[in-house]
């Protein structure tokens, strides 16, 4: 299967280059040429599959024609270790937790796919022999976490995570910066903001690139985007089960756009999806698109939900694409909710005393945005992203209830940090990449 640009001044690439590029020569985001729909049969057993099996069909329609389906299969089942459950949380209202994996957040999912597809090209595509692929990730925490601990040992590829000096959670940070092998982590005397400009400039740097060979593994790639698709078809599969998927709303904390759009797409494959919340923080811009039909980027504002803190999401091109920049068509299919910090705050409270379930902020703005927003007859479902621990100060604060931090997490904070220390200038990361590599 061929990939195309959204910008549309771009070849069609070939799965390996899109995964290894990331990000079309005309800037673009690649999207599948084709989005198929899953046959009827499938759908007819979906609720007797397990995550895996369901992953392992959804997977072959992208990918087969391009990577052996015996290696996918070996892919799907190296990624997937663990199960995302629903739970339910209050009358009509269930909770996807999509934490259980490694770094306790949603992007466990594909980060871990996304590095193992690329350990896969390294060894089998074009660029055997060819030296090692470098990945550039920016983060504020989450994304670092995933990506480092998805990409750690993975033969062939070196991973340098990029993070703001202080502005991260000592938590968050031992998870990315202890790692050491082939994940550097770069402390950098900046904003996040400087972060991913250093990225971009690295990028654009087509001198440098070829030299080095870098990819992305934030959500622009598509190695990471689609297996996100994996566990809406396994939520609708366990509601199935349990008779309530005909009237499925599903509520996304939504920062970069990369976890709803693969919704999107799996609705495009047949998956019988009512309708979509897009749950902001203070960074309201897709709400407002949907409310006036302009698109208006602005610099992003820091809240309590910082995985979401983004003033230009970047899948905004590939929604618009998939609908072909029809606003009618976005807004029936998806509505939109943002929430204040102290709203968001008052969610996690109100949500663990009405249904004693403790949300953490991500979670708890798609929560809120369900309560509001769902109809009679409607059974809500909201994506639960991360494990309330990794926002312990801010649940704690917000709930003045005390939580316990998974031995998982607590063990990565023993560990040295190993991180280099930068300034904010795009000449000290080119020498730094070009000595290091
Ligand atoms: C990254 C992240 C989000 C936002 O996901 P996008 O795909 O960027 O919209 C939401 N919640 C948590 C916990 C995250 O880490």
């Amino acid at each position: 299967m061929k990939y195309y640009s959204t910008n549309h001044k771009a070849p069609l690439a070939a799965l390996e280059e899109a995964v290894t590029h990331s990000l079309a020569p005309d800037r673009g985001l690649y999207m599948p040429e084709r989005i198929a729909k899953m046959p009827d049969s499938f759908f007819a057993e979906i609720q007797d599959m397990t995550f895996q099996e369901i992953a392992f069909e959804v997977a072959k329609t992208f990918f087969a024609e391009d990577i052996k389906v015996s290696e996918l299969k070996a892919i799907v089942a190296d990624a997937l270790t663990f199960d995302c459950p629903v739970v339910e949380v209050g009358k009509d209202i269930w909770s996807l937790e999509l934490f259980h994996g490694p770094t306790l957040a949603f992007k466990d999912v594909g980060a871990r796919f996304m590095a193992r597809m690329l350990g896969h090209f390294v060894k089998n595509g074009s660029y055997t022999g060819a030296g090692k692929i470098n990945v550039l990730v920016a983060t504020s925490g989450d994304t670092g976490s995933a990506v480092a601990n998805g990409f750690l040992d993975v033969d062939g590829v070196h991973v340098y995570v990029l993070y703001p000096k202080g502005k991260v959670s000592p938590m968050q940070e031992s998870q990315f910066a202890t790692l050491g092998r082939n994940i550097t982590a770069i402390e950098v005397d900046g904003t996040f903001d400087d972060c991913q400009s250093l990225v971009k400039e690295a990028f654009a740097d087509t001198g440098l690139n070829s030299k080095l060979m870098l990819t992305s593994a934030n959500s622009i790639n598509v190695a990471r985007l689609l297996p996100q698709a994996f566990y809406y078809f396994n939520a609708y599969a366990l509601m199935k089960k349990k008779g309530l998927a005909d009237e499925l709303v599903i509520s996304v904390p939504s920062g970069n756009f990369g976890n709803i759009t693969a919704g999107l797409i799996a609705k495009r494959m047949g998956l019988p999806i009512k309708r979509f919340i897009a749950a902001n923080n203070a960074n309201d811009v897709f709400l407002n698109y949907l409310n006036t039909s302009k698109y208006e980027p602005r610099p992003s504002i820091q809240t309590v939900a910082n995985a979401m803190d983004v003033g230009a999401p970047s899948n905004f091109a590939r929604v618009i694409d998939l609908y072909g920049g029809s606003h009618d068509a976005i807004c029936s299919d998806i509505s939109g909710a943002a929430y204040s910090d102290k709203q968001i705050m008052q969610a996690m409270a109100c949500c663990l005393k009405r249904n004693d379930y403790l949300p953490d902020p991500h979670g708890a703005c798609a929560w809120q945005a369900l309560i509001d927003g769902i109809k009679p007859g409607e059974v809500g479902l909201f994506l639960e992203t991360a494990h309330p621990a990794k926002f312990a100060t801010i649940v704690e604060r917000a709930t003045n209830v005390r939580i316990d931090i998974p031995q998982r997490l607590a063990a990565f904070s023993t560990r040295q940090k190993l991180s280099i220390p930068m300034r904010a200038d795009y000449n000290d990361f080119k020498h730094l990449l070009e000595a290091d590599c």
